[in-house]
């Protein structure tokens, strides 16, 4: 990252001058001052093994566009960042406390839009790199949002139905402050979902006296959620890699699909993908997975994990690790669970033809390159995963407009936005000569620099 200040904040009223010496002080200080070498550095807050990895996606697209070094530095670093600290009763009587975050990247597009995520690995770094990824997201398919995230730091499997509850209400309480529906819009992420988005909505509109469901996407319908939510973001995965195979002159039909992750995002895939002609022949979650070359029952498998909870002892494969599964022969992988999965460690090894990303952040910059190298092409998750944001700005549009639309409407919606986005990204690389990420993320810088050098500095 530059270590370059933005000129208003280098220099002072005298041209030129630093601006340490503005406040000169007594003996040493003076010295210090001067350098600057008293600063904590740029990002410092922020930096985590995830933010590291979106900050190298982001200069090398911002290298390509030779974007102002000021300019780089705005928009690398999170507009707003807020952390809290709060109790919780658990079941037992016990009082326990929880740390949260929300962090809002970029206010220059519009309100802040991303998901919240209970995980044990929650921190400012990576929540900072999420939403730095979510506005990427939206202004690559072209939404009037910028990127947030947030989330609580827990183990979302040690939590009764009524701790998640007592969580998530005091969670949204904490973060009101800066939240609303013209502000920033919570949506569902890891470990949260359409009950635990109703009761945020309920806490919040508790809060104003009013219903406000728009506060909120990924709501049951009878509070205002959209039709085709739930499905949202994996059918959006499956209209991207769909646009990626035209391009490719490959059929679907017959095609061996491994995933990493049978959540809300793994789960619509594998059944989508199957519905089109293809074989799942591995998936895993958390707790390992199940491989079978002839293509796994999936009505079986999906029956299991309703009953079980997880993948784990399910009768119609052979036994095989969470992340193990990733080396799995086959045509598509889809790491569909959390990032940080291909790395330099493992990327040598998959034996796949196309890699498409379902999770935030799955391939390191290192992985990256070696995929690259071996001539795998990447659907990334910028685009790939775009679908849940998508159909997320179709409820808060219907929301706001107190309208609603049918799930034909939106599947078309969904699909056309999908595709052309694909296709926009697919032509902006064949002309850089680059990878599908860095020009899915040139296009997207380009849109948020714009914005941002048109909006200027205030005052
Ligand atoms: P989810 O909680 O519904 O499912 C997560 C799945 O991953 C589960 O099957 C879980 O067991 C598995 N998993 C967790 N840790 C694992 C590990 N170490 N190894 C293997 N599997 C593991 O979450 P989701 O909503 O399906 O989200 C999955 C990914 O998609 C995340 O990266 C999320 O940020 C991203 N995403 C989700 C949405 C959405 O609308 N839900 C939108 C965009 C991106």
């Amino acid at each position: 990252m530059s270590e370059k200040r933005s000129s208003e904040e280098a220099t002072s009223a005298r041209e030129g001058e630093p601006r340490g010496r503005e406040r000169r002080g007594p003996g040493g200080w003076d010295e210090v001052l001067a350098t600057e070498a008293h600063l904590v550095a740029p990002g410092a807050e922020w930096r985590s093994e995830l933010y590291r990895v979106a900050i190298t996606q982001f200069e090398r697209a911002a290298g390509i566009l030779r974007l102002d070094p000021d300019l780089r530095e705005r928009l690398i670093e999170p507009r707003r960042s807020l952390v809290v600290n709060f109790p919780m009763r658990r079941d037992n009587g016990e009082v326990q406390e929880f740390t949260g975050y929300r962090v809002q990247h970029t206010l220059a597009l519009g309100p802040a839009k991303g998901g919240i995520r209970f995980a044990p690995g929650v921190s400012l770094g990576e929540c900072a790199a999420l939403a730095l990824w979510m506005t990427f997201k939206c202004a690559l398919v072209e939404l009037p949002f910028g990127g947030a995230k947030g989330g609580v730091r827990c183990d979302p499997n040690r939590l009764s139905s009524g701790e998640m509850e007592r969580l998530i209400r005091r969670y949204a309480a904490e973060i009101s402050p800066i939240i609303g529906p013209d502000r920033d819009i919570p949506a569902p992420d890891m470990a949260t979902g359409e009950q635990e988005m109703a009761w945020f909505m309920d806490t919040y509109s508790q809060q104003q006296g009013q219903a406000v469901p728009e506060i909120v996407t990924g709501k049951p319908p009878v509070l205002g959620g959209t039709e085709g939510r739930r499905a949202a973001t994996g059918l959006g995965v499956v209209f991207a890699l769909e646009a990626a195979m035209e391009h490719l002159g490959w059929e679907l039909e017959g095609r061996r699909v491994v995933l990493q992750g049978f959540g809300k995002v793994g789960a619509v895939i594998a059944d989508e993908l199957v519905r089109r002609g293809a074989r799942v022949v591995g998936v895993a979650d958390v707790a390992g997975g199940v491989v079978n070359e002839d293509g796994l029952d999936l009505q079986a498998l999906t029956a299991w994990v309703g009953e079980h909870g997880f993948i784990r002892g399910f009768p119609g494969g052979e036994r095989v690790g969470r992340r193990e599964v990733l080396l799995v022969p086959c045509d598509l992988l889809i790491p569909a669970a959390l990032e940080q999965q291909i790395t330099e460690d493992n990327a040598e090894d998959l034996d796949c033809k196309l890699l498409v990303e379902a999770a935030n952040g799955p391939t390191t910059p290192e992985g990256d390159e070696i995929l690259a190298r071996r001539g795998i092409p990447v659907v990334p998750d910028v685009l790939a995963n775009a679908g849940g944001v998508t159909v997320s700005y179709y409820e808060w549009v219907q929301g706001m407009q107190r309208e609603k639309w049918s799930s034909a409407a939106i599947a078309e919606r969904l699909e056309q936005r999908m595709r052309s986005s694909m296709g926009r990204v697919i032509g902006s690389a064949d002309r850089l000569g680059t990878d599908w990420r860095t020009a899915a993320q040139v296009l997207a810088i380009e849109r948020v620099a714009e914005a941002s050098r048109l909006r200027a500095i205030y005052p």
